[in-house]
């Protein structure tokens, strides 16, 4: 390890000490959980590109917490096999704010993105777009892998597609300002902190590491489900995390007693976290699989008969233009 490194692993120790998973979507643990079970269903074309981006032995796990790294740090960070700078700029980029109860919530996913595509949905977009795009650097790509990875978890959490205006027409902020407590007692909580943990409970599967959580997940995936989920589109994936938001999260969370944290409470809960995190594996490597499909070859123009002898070479080259640039 050199001292580069060792200064930057060092920070990133010490930040998540500070932060915890309290203030990142998803902990940690569920992040690596979508990367994991993303990595597993790449095509061999989209697994090529993810290792010229990333490294031969790059994977996306390696990248799945970069971005929430960048919106608290106040020095470059360690990502994978490349740094990153400072980015509180993009913390917006996180979620999409649609308001409970909201009369259109698709309209109102236009509205919370605004011109500048500040939410997930517009983001992923963009940076799927650079994934595909033959004339971006290694660094975009390098940037852009990332912030996938990492969104498209995001997306999944359903208080990043919902929030409450409060009477003073404030935001909730996904319910971030909605205090909580554990029956149980300890530290206080939030609404919004409560679901990022959910799949991290503090009773014995604490210990379950990503691998064998993403392994158990990818175990109850059906090839017919996946084939479902992967059609989704970005706003479908949204408007979903909200009705959870909507019909189950925030009812309950008004309901007497709701602000207490029950095991009831988290039993019931991390089998619908645990399946948005499924879901949101199973769609990454979709999203990636398609940014990274080999461009398709041209159709030949016309059907005059030609002799192959002597122009094998050549029409090699006409089926395979996309195959050397695959290791780049
Ligand atoms: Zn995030």
């Amino acid at each position: 390890m050199n001292t580069r490194r060792a200064v930057m692993t060092s920070f990133l120790i010490a930040v998540s000490l500070l932060f915890q998973s309290k203030l990142w979507a998803w902990g940690p643990v569920g992040h690596d959980v979508v990367a994991l079970i993303a990595d597993s269903r790449l095509s061999p074309a989209a697994k090529n590109q993810v290792a010229a981006i990333l490294g031969p032995d790059g994977n996306l796990e390696q990248v799945a917490n970069c971005a929430d790294w960048i919106k608290y740090a106040k020095q470059d960070v360690s990502c994978g096999n490349f740094s990153l700078p400072p980015m509180p700029e993009t913390a917006s980029w996180h979620f999409i704010d649609i308001p409970i109860n909201s009369q259109d919530p698709s309209g109102a996913i236009t509205s919370a993105c605004g011109p500048d595509g500040n939410c997930s949905i517009d983001q992923i977009e963009s940076h799927l777009q650079i994934l595909s795009d033959a004339s971006a650097t290694l660094d975009q790509k390098q940037q852009a892998l990332m912030f996938v990875t990492h969104l498209v978890g995001d997306l999944h959490q359903p208080l990043h597609n919902a929030t409450e205006i409060l009477p003073d027409g404030t935001s909730d902020r996904g319910g971030n300002l909605k205090k909580m407590t554990f029956a149980s007692g300890g530290a206080a909580t939030n609404l919004h902190a409560l679901w990022d943990d959910l799949i991290e409970p503090t009773s014995e599967a604490k210990n379950m590491d990503p691998e064998s959580l993403a392994q158990t997940l990818e175990g109850e995936i059906s090839d017919q489900d996946a084939a479902i989920w992967a059609n989704a589109s970005l706003a479908d994936m949204a408007l979903e995390g909200y009705a959870i938001a909507q019909n189950q999260i925030y009812p309950d969370y008004h309901a007497p007693g709701g602000d207490v944290v029950t095991s009831a409470y988290e039993d019931e809960m991390r089998p619908v976290a645990y399946l948005r995190l499924e879901k949101a594996g199973v769609r990454l490597a979709a999203l990636l699989n398609k940014a990274f499909a080999p461009a398709p070859v041209p159709a030949p123009s016309s059907f005059e008969p030609i002799s192959l002898k002597g122009k094998l070479p050549a029409i090699q080259k006409l089926v395979f233009p996309a195959v050397s640039s695959w290791g780049r």
